[in-house]
């Protein structure tokens, strides 16, 4: 038998995730993983390599408690909000048997990650305004164990209706777990599902430090969830899932100062997305510009193929949403800093329609 026949069927029909990193490209102007566009310095302060890290680091714990409103028992730190949804599927589908359920366009990693662990996806495509099609979902859910709503929603950028994932959890209850991916939450943050927990056993809310923190490298992402689930995540998770350093620096990002800094970069973003938004709806090459919550923006292009080769080869790195139901012809654009902007519209300009 050759190697490839050993390995699991499921892995070797898997179609791995293109992650921003993989994807490769050369360039100066980084606008495809919808990154902070600067580093944040911090110091390690922990010098205790030699001895294993705590599984769920207790400042990080209290500290992220405290910011999201929540008790620390409703709190999961990993290594990632990529490692959230692993650990959801993992704890929760029987493989061969249970499926997840999401709505593309949407992010990739909810497919991926079921199909590496031999989970079933059902994928209800979201209405022609990216909002949830309730009455189709209600006819998918047998044997669903986990679904996922991003929200704001990654790549299109809009919220979900908060009250169709009320009739979502309703609708849900006692049979499967909504799972509100929060990771560009901070950009909007009166949309939070947080505050819904209490009244709802089978509601889950993914963060992340990666965005508005600035900390994409760290990874570092947080399950926010009863304690019921919490615990079954607890069973499923690695020993030790976060480094000491990793630890000592989210423990950090997570104080007051950290916070505040945080709400500093959110403004700036803000305003700079209102700048490139604003910039993009003047050039004759864009079709539309979607509205955003996030720090990125969904643009339809006249020719986005070429434009995306064109700005790649400028080394202008954007990401192609092309291939995404409902999505030809757009790219997604980070929110960089007013000088990357600048780049992004130049080229633009530049672009024959
Ligand atoms: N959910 C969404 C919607 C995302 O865009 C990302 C980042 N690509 C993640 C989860 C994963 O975040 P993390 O870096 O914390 O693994």
């Amino acid at each position: 038998m050759s190697i490839e026949e050993l390995a699991r069927e499921n892995v070797r029909r898997l179609t791995p995730y293109q992650s921003a990193r993989r994807l490769g490209g050369n360039g100066d102007v980084w606008l495809n993983a919808n990154e902070f566009p600067t580093a944040v310095a911090f110091d390690l302060s922990q010098q205790t390599l030699n001895r294993y890290p705590e599984c769920q680091p207790k400042a990080v714990i209290e500290n992220y408690a405290q910011y999201a409103g929540v008790k620390p028992e409703q709190v999961l730190v990993s290594r990632g909000a990529d490692e959230g949804i692993e650990l959801l599927i993992r704890a929760f589908c029987e493989p061969g048997k249970d499926a997840v359920l999401y709505c593309q366009p949407t992010y990739g990693m909810y497919s991926v990650s079921a199909e590496t662990f031999g989970v079933a996806c059902r994928n209800v495509l979201a209405l022609d305004d990216w909002q949830l099609d309730l009455p189709t979902i209600a006819d998918n859910l047998d044997g669903v164990k986990v679904i996922f709503v991003c929200s704001p929603n990654n790549p299109t950028g809009q919220l979900i209706n908060p009250q169709d994932i009320r009739t979502l959890l309703e609708m849900t209850r006692g049979k499967a777990l909504v799972v509100a991916d929060e990771a560009y939450i901070e950009f909007c943050p009166q949309a939070t599902l947080a505050g819904w927990l209490e009244e709802y056993p089978n509601l889950v809310v993914l963060r992340t430090l990666s965005k508005a923190f600035a900390l994409a490298g760290l990874r570092c992402g947080f399950t926010l969830a009863n304690k019921e689930v919490i615990d079954l995540l607890m069973k499923v998770i690695a020993p030790y899932p976060l480094s000491t350093p990793v630890a000592d620096i989210a423990a950090q990002a997570l104080a007051p100062q950290g916070i505040n800094a945080m709400r500093e970069r959110v403004a700036q973003i803000l305003v700079e997305r209102q700048y490139l938004v604003s910039a993009l709806k003047t050039l004759p090459c864009v079709e539309q510009v979607f509205e955003s919550e996030t720090n990125y923006i969904l643009v339809r292009f006249t020719a986005s193929s070429a434009i995306f080769k064109s700005l790649w080869d400028q080394g202008i790195i954007l990401r192609d949403q092309n291939k995404q139901p409902s999505l030809s012809g757009c790219l997604r654009i980070t929110v960089g800093t007013r000088e990357e902007s600048q780049h992004v519209i130049d080229a633009l300009k530049a672009e024959k329609v």
